[in-house]
């Protein structure tokens, strides 16, 4: 028995809230609230007409603003917010949970939005050299919340999505039940779903392309080795999908893996492209359109990145064009009862299968799906630990069975081809 408040209305929201629905033995009553009302209006109306027995009510919000937040808390007294708006928000969700002693989720670490913020960009700097990658999101804002969520008794729980998120619950459970010592984990996303069109991001464009347009890195031997972007390619045989180009990229779950997890040695990421996603990227970026810096036209500001966002299809809609299959998981090397041992564990979803059950694409879905798990782990009191932290520090086990039943069954093969 639960009230639950969403924010943000778009892919991953729509999935996250349908699957909340579904988990009504958990989640009682909802909230949904975005920038966009009427987005949420009609998905209160879709899953009304479902005959969904959870009592649904809307709200428009902006998320940027704490005050408003804070009211919005208070009007409707929630045990937990799940924030799935933009990374953007975060610190803004957080400070108005904290005030409010609120339990929170999201599924992506903060990045500001205007990366040219004078104070934010010197703090971003001394990272950069201190720690050795040059991404626009890290851990430290929100792990800098760790007491102030441990004194006020709540818990943040940060980046459950699938990649973060299930790929760090797969750490844990390959710890847990497979390995005395892990030593190397290569995760490896793969996306073999087409939509038809030559260009189009699978989420929000803006968060996207800044990721894959960003210089590559890994986490070795204690420290980062950072490469130029789509320096190290690979090719993989991916189960149900087939082969596919992969290439490294920074990706935030190895920060907390590398400092969670000490004993193991190398942690990659990797991740699928076309070679017409990647002539498309290229192409924008020398021309301009994925800067963040706002520019004059016509006598009026405007964002690049956010320009070219509004051209793009909105990646909810591409739930009825998509066809294919997703492969994500971890390869696993380490060492059990003093013999080398490897495991892959990974889920496989079909973008039709997810359009037919809640109008969405798979990319949407594995991230929607363990947003409703985590919260539901949260609010029922397994996961509930004051303080701030990621998927891999808990008990892995009700996670994974709630992967199973909520439409991401996971499959565990002890004999992988390994990546190079
Ligand atoms: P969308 O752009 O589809 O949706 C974002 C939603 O947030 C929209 O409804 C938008 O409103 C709303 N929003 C944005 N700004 C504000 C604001 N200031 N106040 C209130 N609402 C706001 O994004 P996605 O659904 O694709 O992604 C959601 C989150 O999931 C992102 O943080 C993304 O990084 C994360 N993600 C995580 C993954 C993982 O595996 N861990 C994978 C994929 C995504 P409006 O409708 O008005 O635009």
């Amino acid at each position: 028995m639960s009230r639950l408040l969403v924010i943000g209305c778009g892919g991953v929201a729509q999935v996250a809230i349908q699957k909340c629905c579904q988990n009504s033995k958990t989640f009682t009553e909802l909230c949904i609230a975005s920038r966009t009302v009427s987005k949420c209006d009609a998905l209160k109306d879709k899953i009304e007409k479902s005959g969904s027995s959870v009592k649904i009510t809307t709200k428009a919000v902006n998320a940027d603003d704490v005050n408003e937040l804070v009211a919005l808390i208070k009007e409707y007294q929630p045990d937990a917010v799940l924030n799935v708006a933009l990374p953007y928000q975060d610190l803004t969700i957080m400070d108005a949970c904290l005030e409010c002693k609120v339990d929170y989720i999201d599924t992506a670490n903060y990045e500001p939005e205007d990366t040219d913020e004078p104070v934010w960009r010197a703090a971003y700097e001394k990272r950069c050299k201190e720690k050795g990658f040059t991404a626009y999101f890290d851990y430290s804002y929100q792990w800098a919340y760790m007491d102030k969520f441990k004194e006020a008794g709540i818990t943040g729980l940060l980046g459950t999505g699938f990649d973060p998120g299930v790929t760090s619950v797969f750490v844990a459970y390959a710890k847990k039940h497979y390995f005395d010592e892990i030593h190397t984990v290569d995760i490896l996303d793969c996306n073999g779903g087409d939509h038809g069109y030559a260009f189009a991001t699978n989420f929000n464009p803006e968060i996207n392309l800044r990721e894959v347009s960003a210089n590559g890195s890994y986490w070795e031997d204690g420290h980062w080795v950072e490469t130029k972007p789509m320096e190290i390619k690979r090719e993989y045989n991916f189960p149900e999908v087939g082969d596919k180009d992969m290439y490294l990229l920074h990706h935030e779950e190895i920060e907390a893996l590398g400092r969670n997890f000490p004993e193991i040695k190398r942690i990659r990421f990797f991740m699928t492209f076309g070679q017409s996603y990647l002539d498309h990227m290229r192409c924008l970026e020398n021309v301009g359109m994925l800067s963040t810096t706002p520019i004059k036209f016509e006598g009026k500001d405007i964002v690049p990145i956010q320009f070219l966002k509004a051209l793009l299809p909105d990646p909810a809609s591409l739930g009825p064009r998509t066809v294919g299959k997703t492969n994500i998981g971890c390869i696993f090397r380490g060492v059990k009862d003093g013999k080398e041992k490897t495991i892959y564990i990974y889920n496989v979803c079909d973008h039709q299968e997810c359009y037919k059950e809640l109008g969405s694409q798979a990319i949407s879905y594995t991230t929607g799906v363990p947003a409703m798990i985590g919260t539901a782990l949260v609010v029922s009191g397994q996961w509930k630990k004051p303080g701030v932290y990621t998927t891999d520090e808990f008990d892995p086990d009700p996670y994974m069975e709630m992967l199973n039943e909520y439409g991401l069954p996971w499959v565990v093969d002890e004999n992988p081809v390994l990546v190079p």
